[in-house]
C-alpha cells in the first residue's frame, strides 16, 4: 500500500490533511516544530478560503473564533479614505465571509480537525532522496520511506530545494512589523480591514476578535536603521497609529522582511508535489500567500476524486492553479511597490480614487472563486 507524507504543519499542510482526511486517504505530516505554534500575528481568511472550509465543515468555528470582514479601505496618512471595496454582497453570492483571525486560532482548528496520530512533531526533514520510493532522513534520527511526498514546507522548502532543485527567493525592498494589542477600536472600523499609504511606507489594522486588534506597518528597508523606533516612522501618520503601536507590548511585535518566490517552472515531479508557498509564496500584499495554499489543497482533493493515479493529477492540478497563482504573485509585488512610492502619493492616491467600485468588484470577485 502506498504511504503518503506531507512535510510540514503550516496552513497548507494541515488543510491538504483535512482533505486527503475527508477523501479516505492515510498520510502522516511531519512538523519540524516542536508544537504547531504559529508566529503572534492575526491572518486575514478571504471567501475564497472561508468556500474550502465550508466544504471541510470548519467554517463556523473559524467564523467564531475570528471576526468578519465586509469591507476593505485604503486611505491617506489621515484615515481619509481613497478606495473602498465592500465584499457584503460577494460574500452573499459566495455564502462565505472574510475572517480576520488569529493565526494561533486557526491553526488550532485545523489540527484539531486531524486524528492527532498522523501529526509527528520535532520532525525536522535534513535529506530527501528518490530511490524506487522517497527515503525522508529527519534530524532526530528517524528515517522513513513514503510513495508519495507533499512539500508543504514553506518558502524556504527543503524540498523544492533538493529534489526539484530551483527556487530563488526574491527580497521586496519591505521590511514589516507585525503586533497585536486589546485594544478598542472605534465602532466603524469593527468589520473592514483598513491599510493608510503614506510615502515609502503603510499602516493597516484589522479588528480579530472581540478585544484584539491585529496591525502591521510596512516601510521601505532604505528608510530602517536597526534603531528605528516604529512610533518615530510613523508619526507623521493619524494619532490612532501611533495609539495602536504604542498600547502594543514589545514582546507582541515582530519584524520581518517580505519576500516572495521567483515563480517556478514546475511543481511536481513522479509521486511528488509542492503546495502553498513552497511553490508560489507571494509578498502579503494581497492577504493571499495562505488562502492560495489552501485552494492548491482543496483543487488537489477534487482531483483526486476522479483520479487516483497521483501523478496525473499533480500535472492537472499546476495546470488549473498556475494562472490564478501567477496573476496574484504578479499583482500582489506591483501592489506592494505602489503602496510605498516615495513620490507622487497624493497624485496616486487621486488615480485610484478614480477607480469605479465596479472594477474593485471585479478584482475580488476573481480572487474569490474558487478554481474548480
Ligand atoms: C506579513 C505577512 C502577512 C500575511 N498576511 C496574510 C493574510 O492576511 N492572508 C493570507 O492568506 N496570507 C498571508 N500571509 C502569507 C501566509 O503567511 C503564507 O502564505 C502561509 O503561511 C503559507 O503557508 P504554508 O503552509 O504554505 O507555509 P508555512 O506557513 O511557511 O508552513 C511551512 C511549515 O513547514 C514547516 N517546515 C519547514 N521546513 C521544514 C522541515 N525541514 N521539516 C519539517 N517541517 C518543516 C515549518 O515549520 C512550517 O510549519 C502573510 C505573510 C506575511 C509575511
Amino acid at each position: 500500500m502506498s504511504t503518503i507524507s506531507i512535510i510540514g504543519a503550516g496552513i497548507g499542510g494541515l488543510t491538504l490533511g483535512s482533505v486527503l482526511q475527508q477523501n479516505g486517504y492515510n498520510f502522516t505530516i511531519y512538523e519540524s516544530a516542536p508544537e504547531i505554534k504559529p508566529v503572534g500575528a492575526g491572518i486575514m481568511m478571504a471567501v475564497n478560503a472561508m468556500q474550502v472550509f465550508d466544504k471541510l465543515g470548519l467554517k463556523e468555528k473559524i467564523e467564531n473564533a475570528g471576526n468578519k470582514i465586509h469591507r476593505i479601505t485604503l486611505s491617506n496618512e489621515s484615515l481619509k479614505p481613497f478606495s473602498k471595496t465592500e465584499i457584503l454582497e460577494l460574500e452573499a453570492q459566495y455564502k462565505s465571509c472574510n475572517v480576520a483571525i488569529h493565526r494561533a486560532e486557526l491553526q488550532r482548528i485545523l489540527a484539531e480537525n486531524l486524528d492527532q496520530n498522523s501529526i509527528k512533531l520535532n520532525h525536522s526533514l535534513q535529506k530527501i532522496e528518490k530511490k524506487e520510493n522517497y527515503i525522508l532522513d529527519f534530524e532526530n534520527g528517524n528515517q522513513i520511506e513514503s510513495t508519495i511526498v507533499f512539500g508543504a514546507d514553506g518558502i524556504k522548502s527543503p524540498i523544492r530545494n533538493q529534489i526539484l532543485k530551483t527556487g530563488l527567493i526574491r527580497s521586496s525592498g519591505q521590511k514589516c512589523w507585525r503586533g497585536l494589542v486589546d485594544f478598542e477600536l472605534p465602532e466603524h472600523h469593527h468589520h473592514e480591514a483598513f491599510e493608510m499609504w503614506g510615502k515609502g511606507k503603510r499602516f493597516g489594522f484589522v479588528k480579530i476578535s472581540e478585544k484584539k486588534v491585529y496591525w502591521y506597518a510596512c516601510i521601505n528597508e532604505k528608510s530602517f536603521s536597526r534603531y528605528s523606533q516604529i512610533t518615530d516612522l510613523f508619526k507623521d501618520f493619524d494619532d490612532l497609529v501611533l495609539n495602536l503601536i504604542e498600547a502594543t507590548q514589545k514582546e507582541n511585535i515582530i519584524c520581518n522582511e517580505i519576500t516572495d518566490l521567483t515563480p517556478i517552472p514546475q511543481w511536481y515531479t513522479e509521486n511528488l508535489c509542492l503546495i502553498g508557498d513552497a511553490a508560489h509564496a507571494t509578498t502579503p500584499n494581497m492577504g493571499q500567500g495562505a488562502c492560495q495554499a489552501i485552494e492548491d489543497a482543496y483543487v488537489l482533493g477534487r482531483l483526486l476524486e476522479k483520479n487516483k493515479d497521483f501523478n496525473a493529477v499533480f500535472e492537472e492540478f499546476q495546470k488549473i492553479r498556475r494562472r490564478k497563482v501567477d496573476y496574484i504573485v504578479n499583482t500582489s509585488r506591483t501592489i506592494g511597490k505602489v503602496s510605498q512610492w516615495e513620490y507622487g502619493n497624493s497624485l496616486r492616491n487621486f488615480m485610484m480614487s478614480l477607480i469605479p467600485e465596479s472594477i474593485n468588484q471585479k478584482m475580488a470577485k476573481k480572487i474569490i472563486e474558487l478554481d474548480l
